[in-house]
């Protein structure tokens, strides 16, 4: 027998995991150790016996075998959540491609730091104790189906769809505190941008102090310190975005993913994981299993495909619990617009809407599809763009006639005059919130206008700060992008306007469909939470597209039914899956030519797996170039992620060849499996 080797990392929430070491796996061992076993190990100079975590298996040894120490034996505690922790990461370094030590800072709270107070502590006193609701029947129906599976031994994940308002996050207080009461702990993750203090507040009314919140602005002491609470059994329950789910609880039996659907759940570096994903991986992890609940109003494609399929569990609220009926929604052509005459950003329709909501002393908004609209500048005479000397990309204009690049953050100054034919008429095409709210306010001067974007948000607390002034009624008008679709409650708003509803159906991606209709299904239920009945004006060129119509009918039976088939036909996830291999390099040719290498590579491996995966490219790049950087692409489709995680693999082992040997000059490699954005 070949003597097997482990790569250790000793006692991670002491020291850094830069550096794995190197044991011996005794025989007697060999059939008992797997990546993200604890094991023990001789430590230092004086041999001192330390806990440490199997991050690695292999045959051959990196030094001289004799120089290498043995395993001394496994501790016999339980599995602790560091076990299960790295077992995730090598299931991540697995799945969606990365090194082991990057998928273990990702997963494990890597420093410590000296105590501070909690944002928990600071507010430990807001709320008072919430008196428990009577569930509506559907909601009883969600929670105790649940909650009787889980008794029943069964684990698996269940998609709880309804609108806002419908009553999920009373569901989900309601499970998890069923959760607790059967000695489990709770993580529920949230959208960074709907962490609003609403939101806290209600969980802390029913928690107090065994909840913690995590958040982009916690320092690294505060989350370390908040894990710390969570692994010592001080509380049950955390909140947060995406990295919450790497929470070290004891005994989890619960994780809640609300809004499903958002692309902020996917990492944009690597590992690129999906949350998901790996909470269902997580959940399989944990010792007795866990359950997952994901809810939304518009789900992802994936949870209606694993719905459909039936290997999800499938809850449904219908109804609004706060009163207020749903919207009356109208589609306004934007080509008719323009055929009559009409040429400014609103339609007739909506002009006339704004003015009587005004004339009422009831609010609006104003929501505008930014995505896919570039503020860019033109030479109205010969049409020369002012384009990124660094990327790939036209310059946006910015008050203070500058010109900036949103990728790399290039600025110049607007010329007066075009560079390339000298005429005076250089303008920018701009058509994002801040022209549309300098509209707004030279159409109605006497009305109060907010507007919330990337820029009006940038400081701490601003993004709550508009949206309270805006429910408290300090203004009439709310503009802005994707940011005002979520969050609070605005009872006093009537009429809902999506400005360029189908802007984003041309981003070129094979999501375009679902994100278009989720946005606009979103911003829709924006309109008529209170008394007075609501309006939604959806504004586009394409009235025709089953994005658009499927959302104005509020129909997600049939919008799911078109999208899957579109998905079936070209092997779309999730009908299948995609694998982007993207290679960057500082010199095009160079990275043109590693990307030509990397096609042949996976060609061969395909011989004889022929029409099992399919390889395309290597192509340019959406955005060929960002930052001086070439970015080239190679999308591998294939049903099987194992043959996708042995082709990245594959990949992986060339690059590493040849970067010992010196042939890879500076291409780096990155992979995304199942992207949710354009590269
Ligand atoms: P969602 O999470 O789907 O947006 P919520 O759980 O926040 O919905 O519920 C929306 C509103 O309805 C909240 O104000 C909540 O307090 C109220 N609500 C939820 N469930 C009930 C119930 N069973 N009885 C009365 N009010 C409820
Ligand atoms: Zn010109
Ligand atoms: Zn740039």
């Amino acid at each position: 027998m070949r003597d097997l080797y482990a790569d250790v990392i000793v006692d991670i929430s002491h020291e850094k995991v830069d550096h794995p070491f190197t044991y011996r796996v005794p025989e007697a061992l060999a059939d008992t150790i797997r990546v993200g076993s604890p094991v023990l190990v001789p430590f230092g100079r004086g041999n001192n016996e330390r806990k440490a975590y199997v991050t690695g298996l292999s045959v051959t040894p990196p030094m001289d075998p004799s120089r290498i120490k043995e395993i001394t034996g496994i501790p016999d505690r339980d599995l602790p959540a560091e076990a299960v922790l790295v077992q995730l990461a090598a299931w991540m370094k697995h799945t969606y491609g990365s090194t082991m030590i990057a998928a273990l800072k990702t997963v494990l709270p890597a420093s410590r730091t000296v105590r501070v107070r909690t944002r928990k502590e600071e507010q430990a006193e807001p709320a008072a104790p919430a008196a428990p609701l009577s569930l509506s029947d559907e909601q009883e129906a969600a929670a105790s189906g649940i909650l009787a599976d889980f008794d029943a031994g069964i684990r698996k994940t269940y998609l709880l769809l309804g609108i806002t308002g419908s009553g999920k996050t009373e569901v989900y207080i309601r499970c998890i505190k069923e959760m607790i009461a059967r000695g489990k702990q709770a993580i529920v993750l949230i959208p960074e941008i709907a962490l609003s203090w609403q939101t806290l507040n209600r969980f802390t009314s029913h928690f107090g102090d065994r909840v913690a919140v995590m958040h982009s602005m916690l320092s690294k002491g505060e989350r370390f310190e908040h894990f710390d609470k969570a692994r010592r059994g001080e509380i049950d329950v955390i909140i947060g975005p995406r990295s919450a789910l790497f929470t070290p609880f004891p005994n989890p039996g619960l994780i809640i993913i609300d809004e499903e659907h958002e692309g902020s759940y996917k990492s944009e570096t690597m590992p690129k994981y999906h949350a998901r994903e790996t909470a269902e991986e997580l959940a399989r992890l944990v010792p007795g299993g866990a359950s997952v609940i994901l809810g939304s109003a518009t789900p992802s494609m994936e949870a209606m495909d694993r719905v459909q399929r039936g290997e999800y569990g499938f809850y449904r609220l219908t109804k609004r619990l706060t009163g207020g009926t749903l919207p009356g929604v109208e589609i306004v052509d934007l080509r008719e617009e323009l055929r009559s005459g009409n040429r400014t950003p609103f339609s007739r329709s909506l002009t006339k809407g704004i003015e009587e909501r005004l004339g009422r002393g009831e609010q609006v908004m104003l929501f505008i599809n930014r995505r896919g609209m570039a503020g860019f500048v033109s030479c109205r005479s010969c049409g020369h763009v002012f384009k990124c000397p660094h990327c790939d990309v036209s310059l946006s204009a910015h008050t203070g006639g500058r010109l900036v690049c949103h990728y790399c953050g290039h600025e110049e100054e607007q010329p007066a005059l075009c560079p390339k034919c000298g005429s005076k008429y250089v303008s920018s095409f701009r058509a994002g919130t801040e022209a549309i709210e300098e509209k707004i306010r030279r159409m109605y001067p006497a009305a109060r206008v907010l507007r919330m974007d990337a820029d009006t948000t940038r400081t701490k607390g601003s993004y709550d700060r508009i949206l309270s002034a805006f429910a408290k009624r300090e203004a009439d008008i709310l503009v802005g992008t994707q940011m005002i679709v979520k969050g609070h409650d605005f009872p006093g708003v009537t009429l809902v306007g999506i400005l360029a509803a189908d802007l984003s159906l041309n981003t070129g991606d094979y999501r375009a469909a679902e994100r278009t209709w989720q946005l606009i299904v979103q911003a829709a239920g924006r309109a008529g939470r209170g008394e007075a009945p609501g309006h939604v004006v959806i504004q586009t060129y394409q009235p025709e597209h089953y994005a658009v119509r499927l959302a104005a009918t509020q129909d997600i039976d049939a919008f799911c039914k078109e999208e899957m088939t579109y998905r079936r036909l070209l092997h779309y996830p999730p009908a299948s899956h995609l694998l982007a291999v993207q290679i960057y390099a500082k010199q095009a040719p160079s990275g043109e030519a590693y990307a030509a290498e990397l096609r042949t590579l996976f060609d061969g491996a395909l011989q004889d797996r022929n029409g099992d995966c399919t390889v395309i490219g290597p192509a340019p790049a959406a955005i060929g170039r960002i930052a001086d950087v070439y970015r080239f692409a190679i999308y591998l489709k294939c049903a099987d992620t194992e043959l996708l995680a042995s082709l990245k693999d594959l990949a992986e082992e060339r690059i590493n060849e040849d970067r010992a040997a010196g042939r890879a000059g500076d291409v780096l490699l990155q992979f995304d499996l199942d992207p949710l954005r354009g590269f």
